[in-house]
């Protein structure tokens, strides 16, 4: 399976679980996201109100549900967590809605997600912290108006513009979460490593960093990785070169692509000649849905200058063929 992917073995979780930070001063980088997000909160704890709703945005594993959890903790409210995927009725989302208590955080991962029905009964929520519930089918149906205790809803989701813009408009704050750079990563790592007893050298800490992505999630599953490796090869400080030897092993190559983000290199650099391809058509090629293809694998590809986006679709550029060890292809003629 791939290493960016979020299905994960259980014990797993309770080590992902434990490394998360649980206050704004612990989180690492995204120092603009954290200056007004700690002032968004400031001036609500002043005014002793609950927050504005907040909207994170940005690809996977980069912080949105430790902030949401740093949200709750900060406003010492209590959170509740659901997602996207999980609400396919109003009646499902009214359930939630109505059990909240007076100030409390919910976290609605995947917010992009919802079906529409229950999308519309959420903009009322976040406006007049009200519902209609609906009782009754046909001409018989009627709504009874029911009042919430007001709260925060944290929502997330991999693209901003996945959001329909009346959704996205009742959020008070939208923060973007960028990738972390390598120094970044690097005390994402650090900390890591403390709370898992693990020496690791300086050069170590950076060659696991430079093979992340970008992405603390991603560090944090390869050090587990390298840490599995140290344990069977008897290895008790990690340096650069067992760090490399480790996740050469598990396929995460020295730009930090795995397995899924080289298969989509591979196919639009061979399949499909350089492109431009469509997303639809590209995901099929790598057997994944296309939404994996645009939030996991493109974000980062596009970043490190690997992929390209034109109007006409994905293409390859000259640098993706020379991390392939391809032969870059001449420029068309006009
Ligand atoms: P998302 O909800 O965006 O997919 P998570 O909040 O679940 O991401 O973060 C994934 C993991 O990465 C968490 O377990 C946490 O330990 C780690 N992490 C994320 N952001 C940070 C950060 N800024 N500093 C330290 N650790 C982080």
């Amino acid at each position: 399976p791939s290493l960016v992917a979020s299905q994960e073995e259980p014990e797993e979780r309770v080590i992902e679980a434990a490394l998360r930070p649980k206050f704004l001063d612990e989180f690492v980088g995204q120092a603009r996201v954290r200056r007004q997000l700690s002032l968004v909160l400031e001036a609500s704890r002043l005014r002793g109100r609950t927050a504005d709703h907040v909207l994170l945005s940005g690809p996977p594993g980069l912080g949105k549900t430790t902030l949401a959890m740093i949200i709750a903790g900060e406003m010492n409210a209590p959170l509740r967590i659901s997602s996207g995927p999980a609400i396919q009725h109003a009646g499902d989302l009214a359930a939630i809605l109505s059990s909240l208590s007076e100030g409390e955080v919910l976290f609605l991962d995947e917010i992009h997600r919802m079906s529409r029905p229950a999308e519309e009964m959420l903009y009322m929520a976040m406006e007049d912290f009200r519902v209609d519930i609906v009782v009754g089918k046909g001409a018989g149906a009627t709504a009874i108006p029911l009042d919430l205790p007001p709260f925060t809803l944290v929502g997330a989701t991999t693209r901003a513009g996945l959001l329909p813009g009346p959704l996205r408009d009742r959020f008070g704050f939208t923060g973007h979460l960028e990738f972390y750079s390598v120094e970044e990563l690097e005390l994402v790592l650090r900390r890591s490593a403390g709370l898992l007893d693990l020496r690791v050298t300086s050069a170590g800490f950076t060659e696991v960093a430079g093979r992340s992505r970008g992405t603390p999630r991603i560090a944090n599953r390869l050090l587990r990785r390298v840490r599995d490796w140290a344990l069977v090869h008897q290895i008790d400080q990690i340096d650069a070169r067992a760090a490399g030897a480790a996740l050469d092993m598990y396929e995460v190559d020295a730009k930090g692509l795995d397995r899924l983000d080289r298969n989509v290199l591979t196919a639009l650099a061979t399949k499909f000649g350089g492109g431009p391809v469509g997303l639809s058509t590209l995901a099929i090629a790598v057997g994944e849905e296309p939404e994996t293809v645009e939030t996991v694998a493109e974000p980062y590809l596009v970043r490190e200058g690997l992929m390209g986006r034109t109007p006409r679709g994905r293409i390859a550029t000259p640098l993706a063929y020379e991390h392939l060890g391809l032969p870059v292809p001449a420029p068309a003629p006009f």
